[in-house]
C-alpha cells in the first residue's frame, strides 16, 4: 500500500507551500514506484517561491516484500534521536506483525534510516548488486556453473550478493565448491566487484558458508 498526504512544506529559505508527500511506499509489484525512488524523485520537490529543489522530511515506511526490505526511514533531524527512533520502530513493527495476516512472509527485521538519501542510497548499492547477479545469470551457464538463491534479508545482512555460482553437479554448498566457483566467474569477468569482495570474505574467513545456508 502507498500512502500520499498532502502537507504543508517550507522550502530552505522559509516559504510556505502545500505539496503531496508520500509516507508509505510499497514497492511489489510496481518498480516504476522504486525506479523513481532509485532516481531520487521521491519526495523531491521544488518550491513554487523561489525555485528551490530540495527533499521534503518526512518519515516515510518502505516495503519491498520481494527483496524483503521495511526500512523506516525517519527524517534526518530525527538523527539525534536515534535510539528513541529505534526503541520506536521495534514496538511498532512488533504491533503491526501482530495485526498482519500472514505472519510467516515477514521474518526478517526492520532496518532504521535517517533521511530519503540514506533509502536512495542502499537501494542504489543493492541495484549495483543486482547488476552483477544478472551478469552471473547470463554466464552462468558458460562455465558450467549454478545458481543458488539465499534469501535477500540474509545477503543484505551479510552484504554480499543473493545469487551464489557453485558447480552444477553439487548437491550442497561447500566453501571450497563456492571459492573455486567464484575464482572462475571472476577469472571470466573480473568487473564483478561484489563476487570479487564476497571471494575476499570467504578467503579472509570474514564469512563462513555455515553463515550462508
Ligand atoms: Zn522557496
Amino acid at each position: 500500500m502507498t500512502i500520499s498526504n498532502l502537507e504543508e512544506i517550507k522550502c530552505p529559505q522559509g516559504h510556505l507551500f502545500e505539496a503531496s508527500l508520500l509516507s508509505a511506499i510499497s514497492v511489489a509489484g510496481n518498480p516504476e514506484l522504486k525506479e523513481a525512488l532509485i532516481a531520487g524523485e521521491i519526495n523531491l520537490l521544488s518550491c513554487p517561491v523561489c525555485g528551490e529543489m530540495f527533499y521534503a522530511e518526512c518519515f516515510i515506511l518502505y516495503h519491498d516484500s520481494e527483496n524483503e526490505l521495511i526500512a523506516f526511514v525517519y527524517p534526518l533531524s530525527f538523527q539525534e534521536q536515534a535510539a528513541q527512533c529505534k526503541t520506536k520502530m521495534k514496538k511498532e513493527f512488533d504491533l503491526a506483525l501482530a495485526n498482519f495476516e500472514d505472519k510467516r512472509k515477514i521474518n526478517y527485521e526492520p532496518i532504521l534510516l535517517f533521511g530519503i538519501e540514506d533509502l536512495v542510497l542502499l537501494l542504489r548499492s543493492e541495484q549495483n548488486i543486482e547488476d552483477e547477479e544478472s551478469i552471473l545469470k547470463y554466464i552462468a551457464p558458460k562455465l558450467s556453473l549454478k545458481i543458488v538463491k539465499i534469501s535477500p534479508s540474509l545477503s543484505r545482512k551479510l552484504g554480499i550478493p543473493k545469487l551464489l555460482p557453485m558447480p552444477k553437479d553439487l548437491k550442497e554448498l561447500d566453501a571450497k565448491a563456492l571459492t573455486d566457483s567464484l575464482q572462475t566467474l571472476i577469472k571470466y569477468n573480473p568487473n564483478l566487484l561484489h563476487y570479487c569482495e564476497l571471494l575476499e570474505k570467504i578467503s579472509k574467513r570474514r564469512i563462513n558458508v555455515s553463515d550462508i545456508k
